[in-house]
């Protein structure tokens, strides 16, 4: 099934003859391939750059369960025709729930196939300002111009490493974002900092391939979600809709807000923030408690030294006053936007972007200070709220963006 038929048609620039394109997506994740999708059905013209879904097949660990709910998971077509149901129906597949990462994998490289079946898997290293736009260069030397660029390269560049564990080989201490097979820790002990989903799966996978788990977390308990269905949220339920809306991200009352990101960005600063904490404080999905029945998991401790114990070993203190000699630290701390950290942008580029806190300032069409440079994905959480970090986000922010270019290209903008 096809639903798109525009073929890229780079068209020589008047200054010079690099090709020229309408937008450039950097990133081919659910972000960069929903921004495809409604930018190429909307005729307008768009190359997209980078690894289809390579964040989720090359930095999540084998084995992994996606969190989201099967109606969270659809990465946005502006016809609704490239669902995960739609997908199981053309491809007459059968996909369990809750979704297997392969699932979710092989659903976002079917997605790219019917809308961007053109990817440029190539890296973009540089992009600065030039006239009418921006120049970008490949990782290969090859450059061109863009008179847009929409950011969407997701969190990978933010992994959150605290500073104790600075200086540690990646033997001995790592982060979980550079693991996708977790068997070569069979048999050693590992512990694993944090209290989130990524510390629980990883810890519950590390456990059944044979390693010997403890997960340190800071929090005073694990917030464990959706132990039992309950009937107000379960498909019997016809009303289920009025408390539970399909983006899964936020406590019943806030989720709503949270799934309405024009709305979010109306709200108060303080408002915000409140409103993004309690929806996405750290939390573990319910089906992982029997799995992690035997894993010993600690709370209310922090890490407050960690030295090498030898060369094969490392030694934890901890703030209770004990201590732990293991194999290897898994870092399952996170990840913290600071778009700064971007190296392909140009210091010109950079001085021009209003940041915050690491998020760019976007407004309408999640359009940055920068004329024509969009953010999408996790950065643009800070602006648009917390429904960005996730997969449930792309409808919002590729239609938006979407209609944004759609006006400027009708009033002759860049
Ligand atoms: C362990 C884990 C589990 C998660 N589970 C869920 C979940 O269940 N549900 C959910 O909704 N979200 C989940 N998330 C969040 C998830 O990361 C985002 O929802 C999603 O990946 C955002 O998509 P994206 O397109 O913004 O980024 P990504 O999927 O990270 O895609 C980024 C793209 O940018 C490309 N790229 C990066 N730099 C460059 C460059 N310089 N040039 C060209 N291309 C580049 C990459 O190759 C990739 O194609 C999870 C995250 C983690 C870490």
């Amino acid at each position: 099934m096809k639903i798109q038929s525009f073929v890229n048609n780079p068209r020589k620039s008047q200054l010079n003859d690099r090709p020229v394109c309408q937008v450039a997506i950097i990133g081919a994740g659910p972000y960069g391939l929903a921004a495809a999708a409604h930018l190429r059905a909307a005729k307008i013209e768009t190359r997209v750059f980078g690894e289809t879904m390579g964040f989720w097949s090359r930095q999540m660990p084998e084995g992994m369960i996606v969190r989201s709910i099967w109606d969270a998971c659809h990465i946005s077509d502006p016809h609704r025709a490239l669902t995960m149901d739609g997908y199981t129906a053309a491809e007459r597949v059968q996909i369990p729930q809750p979704v297997a990462l392969s699932d979710f994998i092989n659903y976002g490289r079917w997605f790219q196939q019917q809308v961007v079946p053109d990817v440029d898997a190539r890296h973009v290293a540089g992009i600065e300002l030039a006239p009418h736009g921006f120049r970008l260069v490949l990782d290969d030397g090859e450059s061109f111009h863009a008179q847009r660029v929409v950011i969407a390269t997701g969190i990978a560049k933010f992994s959150r490493r605290p500073p104790i564990f600075d200086g540690f080989p990646a033997e001995l201490v790592s982060h979980t974002s550079e693991h996708r097979k977790l068997n070569h820790f069979a048999g050693k002990s590992v512990a694993v900092i944090g209290g989130g989903q990524s510390a629980l799966e990883t810890a519950a996978l590390l456990h059944e391939l044979g390693a010997e788990v403890e997960v340190i977390a800071r929090q005073p308990r694990i917030n464990w979600l959706d132990q039992k269905v309950t009937w107000l949220k379960s498909e019997a339920n016809p009303f289920r809709r009025i408390f539970y809306p399909p983006s899964d991200v936020g406590p019943p009352g806030l989720n709503w807000i949270v799934a309405t990101p024009g709305l979010f960005r109306q709200l108060p600063r303080r408002t915000q923030e409140w409103v993004a904490y309690r929806s996405i404080r750290p939390a573990g999905s319910g089906w992982l408690v029997p799995r992690l029945r035997t894993v010993p998991i600690r709370t209310s401790l922090t890490v407050t030294t960690a030295t090498g114990a030898g060369t094969d070993k490392v030694a934890l203190q901890i703030d209770d006053g004990s201590a732990r000699r293991v194999d290897h630290v898994m870092l399952a701390t996170g990840y913290r936007v600071d778009v700064t950290r971007h190296s392909f942008f140009a210091p010109d580029l950079l001085k021009a972007l209003h940041v915050a806190d690491g998020y760019p300032e976007l407004r309408a069409g999640l359009e940055s200070s920068v004329p024509g440079l969009h953010f999408v994905g996790a950065p643009a959480a800070r602006s648009f709220g917390p429904v960005n970090r996730f997969v449930s986000g792309t409808g919002y922010a590729a239609s938006s963006l979407a209609r944004r270019i759609v006006a400027s290209a009708g009033r002759n903008e860049p």
